[in-house]
């Protein structure tokens, strides 16, 4: 049979999981290579879905504990640390947790909500930032407004800023949320325009005490769910396929770290904090539920290194990039 690259692809992912898992062992048996740390509850959208809000927190990490945490990941064998929310942006000490995530020799991501990122802070953090993941829903302003996405402009910033994220030569990430408004929504022309390395497509997801109040008229049924992955189905430039997150797919799947630098998880429903000293997280790191196997599957081994083949290849040619504002 005729290898396709695709099959290359997974063929990678399976070899990269290997090994990862057997360098982990050394480490610790049952961590998984990635963690998503929600760095700061603040964020300047009001997404009616949102269940990352940390409601029941008050304060910041001071930046003296917030920099000890990437060296003491990184000795626990995890090999990539997303930055996640609120939104990163408005943690003051953002840059110093780059520059020092990537000093410990981290694979460093960010996942924003775009609307504060800019030609002058994405050159500042390229060198420190393999790939930058920004989320958009909808083709349509009015709906992305609807959710609670900024005032009308979130489309068309989020293509300028993507263009910017290719021009310093980052991995881009697309992140979209399904929800009752955009279910029926075909947004691979759109996909294809943007043309980024990878594309999350997630089921919106109901969190007791974060956002339930909000969220239920947003809420799909998996069939729903799947007529939407059916329709969006496509191949990136890179010859690989989004990435569909069920509820079910996402349960236990990620490794979490919340602003006060505690592990947390959702498997009973509301979020629950590990009891963890962010300055040893080492010591509560069994007492955190995932399921690698969830993560296998869900497709969180991948060539997140691309970022910095990226940069080895200094910018990308963003003049191959023909996107209107209109789309
Ligand atoms: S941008 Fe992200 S963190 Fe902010 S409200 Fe929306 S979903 Fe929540």
């Amino acid at each position: 049979m005729v290898k396709t690259s695709r099959d290359h692809e997974e063929s990678l992912n399976v070899n990269y999981r290997n090994a990862s898992k057997s360098k982990l062992k050394e480490t610790h048996k049952d961590i998984l290579p990635s963690v998503n740390w929600h760095i700061t509850k603040k964020c300047n959208f009001n997404c009616k879905y949102c269940f990352a809000r940390f409601n029941d927190l008050e304060g910041i990490l001071p930046k003296e504990v917030a920099l000890k945490i990437p060296k003491q990941l990184k000795n626990l064998g995890v090999e990539k640390l997303n930055i996640a929310g609120g939104e990163p942006l408005l943690y003051p000490h953002l840059m110093d947790v780059l520059k020092e995530s990537k000093k410990c020799g981290l694979t460093v991501t960010m996942i924003s909500n775009g609307s504060l990122l800019n030609e002058n802070n994405i050159k500042e953090m390229s060198p420190y930032l393999d790939w930058i993941g920004i989320s958009l829903d909808s083709c349509d302003e009015e709906i992305q407004y609807q959710l609670g996405r900024g005032s009308l402009d979130h489309l068309s910033n989020v293509i300028k800023k993507t263009q910017l994220i290719k021009k310093y030569g980052m991995g881009l990430k697309i992140n979209t949320v399904v929800t009752k408004l955009n279910m029926n929504e075909d947004m691979t022309q759109l996909i294809h325009k943007i043309g980024p390395d990878r594309w999350k497509v997630f089921q919106v997801m109901e969190r007791e005490g974060e956002n339930q109040n909000s969220v239920k008229p947003l809420l799909i049924t998996s069939e729903e769910f799947q007529h939407y992955c059916n329709e969006n189905d496509m191949v990136l430039e890179n010859d690989t396929r989004p990435k569909f997150e069920s509820n079910e797919l996402m349960r236990e799947s990620y490794l979490m770290l919340g602003p006060q630098g505690k592990f947390f998880h959702s498997s009973n429903g509301p979020i629950e904090y590990i009891d963890t000293d962010p300055l040893d997280l080492a010591s509560s790191i069994d007492n955190v539920p995932f399921d690698d196997e969830a993560f296998t599957k869900r497709g969180g081994f991948y060539r997140w290194n691309l970022g910095e083949t990226h940069m080895e290849n200094n910018c990308r040619d963003s003049q191959n990039l023909v996107i209107s504002e209109e789309i």
